[in-house]
């Protein structure tokens, strides 16, 4: 069996993509990190590591914005997930993981991974929170005039919030023209166009071209959610070379649609819902789900006895947990994080 990396570079994918793969995602720090804390926590942690790395990102109202070059992409993805429990073990399973009887969170915990993971391959990223609930993260980055003024410097906005292993959400979705879905085909041959729901790009499309390509995650805001392990890799083994895309694009035509009013005097209530025309475009169980993580957002259930491991995603027996840097750990990924010499 091939390792991960010689399977990547060897330009078999197309070729051999129902193959197993070898994979380490399993023991991955970063990997488990990505799949365990909700976005506030999840935000002090990618700070913690990137400070290790040696890059230090402006947290913006809960955002974490790095811009260095502004001749190269900001790549994008959003820190929040729908359901919020992390309680549950990750489930590998042949070329797929996903989250025991939960929401797995790879949508956009995969777009999140595979931009920390090529940290140093990339010169620009944003991470947004709360795009879930209608992208209010990347709505407030926009409403700073410096903010847009130095993101429209940028060539394009590379978002990585996409079901499937092959979409190039873009023109359908007024991101952006044609040019730069052939830039994004270059490096990206077996993508191609295809019509998306709403992302962090329907913010930033206004001023800077963007797309948001496929991360390999499937029926996201459901206990059914999962990664395809061998699609997923494949983009994370892309971004460097996506980060090359240079050049300038244009901007999106945004068109003009014609939503159907709602009239007080004929109906006191709209036919279609917010929230049923906001994942319209999501897999089956989209709505259910979404309706159960309202409910339990606001009314939120009284703690347990469990501490969830920050790095392995298990529920432990509180008295098992030790704590690291203020974080709950298992002794054994304790034992790991201290053998480790570096985050990345
Ligand atoms: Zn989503
Ligand atoms: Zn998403």
């Amino acid at each position: 069996m091939k390792t991960v990396t010689s399977y990547y570079s060897s330009g078999d994918y197309a070729k051999e993509s129902t193959k197993e793969v070898e994979h380490h995602l399993d023991k991955d720090y970063l990997f488990r990190l990505c799949f365990t804390v909700p976005q506030e926590q999840f935000l002090e942690y990618i700070q913690e590591v990137l400070h290790q790395a040696g890059i230090d990102a402006s947290e913006i109202d809960g955002n974490l914005v790095y811009l260095t070059d502004s001749t190269k992409p900001i790549f994008s993805a959003h820190l929040d997930i729908v359901g919020n429990d992390f309680s549950n073990p990750l489930v590998f399973k042949g070329n797929t993981v996903k989250r025991q009887g939960a929401i797995l969170g790879a949508d956009d915990r995969a777009g999140v991974y595979a931009i920390l993971k090529n940290i140093h391959k990339i010169d620009n990223f944003i991470l947004c929170r709360d795009e879930e609930i209608g992208a209010v993260g990347s709505k407030v980055l926009i409403k700073i005039p410096e903010f847009t003024e130095q993101i429209a410097q940028h060539p394009c906005v590379i978002v990585l919030d996409r079901k499937g292993n092959s979409d190039i959400i873009s023109t359908n979705n007024s991101y952006c023209e044609k040019d730069l879905v052939e830039a994004v085909q270059i490096v990206l041959p077996n993508y191609s166009v295809a019509t998306g729901s709403f992302s962090d790009a329907n913010s930033f499309r206004e001023y800077v071209p963007c797309v948001n390509l496929s991360v390999g995650y499937y029926s996201a805001h459901s206990a059914n959610e999962y990664l395809n392990i061998e699609e997923f890799l494949y983009i994370v083994s892309k971004i460097g070379e996506l980060n090359g895309i240079e050049g300038e694009f244009e901007l999106g035509k945004i068109k003009t649609y014609n939503y159907p009013s709602y009239s007080t005097k004929t109906s006191s209530k709209p036919k279609t819902s917010y929230k049923k025309s906001y994942w319209e475009d999501d897999d089956s169980g989209a709505d259910s789900y979404y309706d159960k993580w309202w409910k339990d957002s606001v009314s939120p259930k009284s703690s347990t006895k469990t501490e969830v491991c920050v790095f392995c995603g298990k529920a432990v027996d509180k008295s098992l947990v030790a704590t690291y840097n203020k974080k709950h750990a298992c002794h054994d990924c304790l034992t790991d994080i201290f053998m480790q010499e570096s985050y990345l």
